[in-house]
């Protein structure tokens, strides 16, 4: 069985316990405004352009595109036209010997990523690590994510599933089987205000998570703080609440950051929260304070 994916990061901190390797699939159905990584969203493999590696003069790539979608650029070098490049042929990519050009997916086997992975199984062992299947979203894939998970569990690897749960039940219950700890991303309670900042209602996705609270599974609740968007004590009482009702072990605060922004441009979209700063530590304590009120476990993930 094969699956498309976008990385393979080894020593892993802050994707569950211990170190960890984290395999990051590609494709994802939400469309988060602030998501830091534009390029595990489509589900397809796609050019990604650097300019800053971009060598003057060059224009091997422009030559070699079968469908006439690159062209020079006084600002940026080269400018391709994502539109016409509907082959995804990945000539151009081929040919950049500055890597400016690089292509962002692969299809690789349940095979291919089990080898990359038992690389660590010493460090696993001595950390209480293993691995993670991240995104992306890994319930997009979702038969990819748990033949995956369940060869981990068969080779006794400790297993994490990080799911903003936007996928059908019959699917993430098949795989919960196989995850020892599942960190859940909330994006916001409000399900208007999920809709217009991610796309989607969040229905399915709460729906989803009581459904492995009844079940008792291992869930930490994982929320990007996002300012003005869902920081509000609300928002916050609303969460805690949810987390209370599915057993939640704990929240992990993640503090929006702009890491992202220049890969929009790298991969020729637009950024939707220009001008938003990151969260001050004051901000993040409130937030952390008002968990720690309600008898809510908490902790910091930077
Ligand atoms: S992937 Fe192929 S069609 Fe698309 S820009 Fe590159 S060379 Fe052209
Ligand atoms: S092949 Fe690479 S270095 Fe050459 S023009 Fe294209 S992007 Fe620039």
């Amino acid at each position: 069985m094969e699956g498309l994916i976008f990385d393979i990061q080894r020593s892993r901190l802050d994707d569950g316990p211990g170190i960890r390797t984290t395999v990051f699939l590609k494709g994802c159905p939400l469309r988060c405004v602030w998501c830091s990584n534009p390029e595990s969203q489509r589900s397809s493999p796609e050019i990604m352009y650097n300019a800053n590696l971009h060598i003057d003069g060059c224009e091997e790539c422009i030559k070699t595109c079968p469908a006439n979608a690159m062209e020079k650029d006084e600002r940026q070098g080269i400018k391709i036209s994502r539109d016409l490049c509907k082959v995804k042929c990945n000539e151009c990519a081929k040919v950049c010997y500055s890597n400016a050009l690089t292509v962002i997916g692969q299809r690789v086997s349940v095979e291919e990523v089990l080898k990359a992975v038992e690389k660590d199984i010493p460090f696993y062992r001595s950390s209480d690590g293993g691995v993670t299947i991240s995104g992306g979203e890994p319930l997009a894939q979702p038969e990819f994510t748990r033949e995956i998970l369940k060869a981990c569990k068969e080779r006794g690897i400790h297993t994490v599933l990080d799911t903003s749960g936007y996928g059908q039940w019959s699917d993430l219950e098949k795989i919960i089987k196989y995850v020892d700890i599942t960190l859940y991303d909330i994006k916001h309670m409000n399900p208007l205000k999920h809709k217009a900042y991610t796309g989607a209602s969040n229905e399915l996705i709460l729906e989803n998570v009581r459904r492995m609270g009844q079940k008792k599974m291992p869930i930490i609740i994982r929320l990007a703080i996002i300012p003005k968007i869902n920081d509000s004590k609300e928002n916050i009482n609303e969460l805690i609440e949810l987390t209370k009702e599915v057993l939640a072990l704990r929240v992990d605060l993640l503090p929006y950051h702009r890491l992202g922004v220049s890969k929009y441009k790298m991969l020729g979209r637009e950024y939707g929260l220009q001008g938003l700063e990151p969260p001050t530590r004051e901000h993040l304590n409130r937030v952390r304070d008002l968990l720690i009120s309600h008898k809510v476990g908490t902790e910091l993930v930077v």
